[in-house]
C-alpha cells in the first residue's frame, strides 16, 4: 500500500478516545474497554476500517478492535467513527508483531485478515500475516473455539497460506477461490475497500477459515 502521510494524523490518533494506546496495559482486561461483555473480534491491517465498522453496526453484542500500524491510514477510520460513533469499536495503532504483548491467552475470539500485504519476495515470507511466525502469535491469543478468517485476491499469497496454515498445526475449515460466486461462504460477506477495488477489476476473491485443533490449543493462557 502506498502511504500518503496525513498532517495531524499522529496527534489525532494519540488523542482520540476511540484509539487505545498499546501501552495502556489492557492485556487480559480488554472487555472492560467496552460497555458489553461479549466476544472480542479483531481485524489486523484494518486499513480505513469500513469492513470492521459495518460488521460492528450489524453485531452490537460483539466488541471489535481494529489494528492498523500506520496513523495516516487509521486516521481515515477515525474520521468515520467521529461521524458515526460505534460503542463496540476501538482502534489500536500498532504492528501485529506485538499482539501477544497486548492480548492475553485466549482473549480474542476471532481474527480477520483482509487483503494483507502479499510480500511476494521469498526473503520477505516471514512478514506475511499468514506466515508461521504470525500464526504462532495468533495461536497465543485466540480462544479455544476461536477462528481466523482470511480474504485476498492475491493467488500467490492464498496458495502460500493454504500450505503454511496446516503446516503450522492449524485446520482449514473451509476455503474458496471465488468467494463472490460461492453462495455459502459469501452469505453475509462484507466487502472491504480493497475487495471492492479488486473485484471491480474482475479479480476473483479467495477466502479461507481456519482454527486450531482442540488438542493443540494453548494449555496455559496467560
Ligand atoms: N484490510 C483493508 C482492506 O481490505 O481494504 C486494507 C488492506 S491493505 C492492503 C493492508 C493494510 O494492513 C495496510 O493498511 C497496512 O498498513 C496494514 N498492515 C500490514 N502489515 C501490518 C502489521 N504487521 N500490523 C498492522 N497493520 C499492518
Amino acid at each position: 500500500m502506498r502511504l500518503r502521510k496525513i498532517k495531524g494524523a499522529d496527534a489525532a490518533v494519540l488523542e482520540s478516545p476511540f484509539c487505545i494506546p498499546p501501552s495502556e496495559q489492557l492485556k487480559g482486561a480488554w472487555r472492560t474497554a467496552f460497555a458489553c461483555d461479549g466476544p472480542i473480534h479483531i481485524e489486523i491491517g484494518m486499513g480505513k476500517g469500513r469492513f470492521l465498522m459495518t460488521l460492528a453496526a450489524r453485531n452490537p453484542q460483539i466488541s471489535y478492535i481494529g489494528i492498523e500500524r500506520y496513523e495516516s491510514v487509521l486516521y481515515r477510520a477515525l474520521q468515520k467513527m467521529e461521524q458515526t460513533p460505534l460503542p463496540n469499536v476501538r482502534f489500536l495503532c500498532m504492528d501485529a508483531l506485538l499482539l501477544s504483548d497486548v492480548f492475553a491467552g485466549g482473549e480474542v475470539d476471532r481474527i480477520y485478515l483482509n487483503f494483507s500485504d502479499p510480500w511476494p519476495k521469498d526473503r520477505h515470507a516471514a512478514r506475511r500475516l499468514t506466515s508461521k511466525a504470525f500464526l504462532d502469535r495468533y495461536r497465543q491469543i485466540l480462544s479455544p473455539a476461536g477462528h481466523l478468517e482470511f480474504k485476498t485476491d492475491n493467488r500467490g499469497l492464498f496458495d502460500f497460506s493454504l500450505q503454511e496454515i496446516p503446516a503450522a498445526g492449524w485446520r482449514i475449515q473451509a476455503h474458496t477461490y471465488d468467494l463472490h460466486h460461492d453462495g455459502a461462504m459469501n452469505a453475509e460477506n462484507i466487502m472491504t475497500e480493497y475487495e471492492e477495488k479488486f473485484s471491480s477489476l474482475g479479480n476473483p476473491i479467495c477466502k479461507l477459515i481456519a482454527s486450531i485443533p482442540v488438542s493443540q490449543n494453548a494449555k496455559d493462557p496467560s
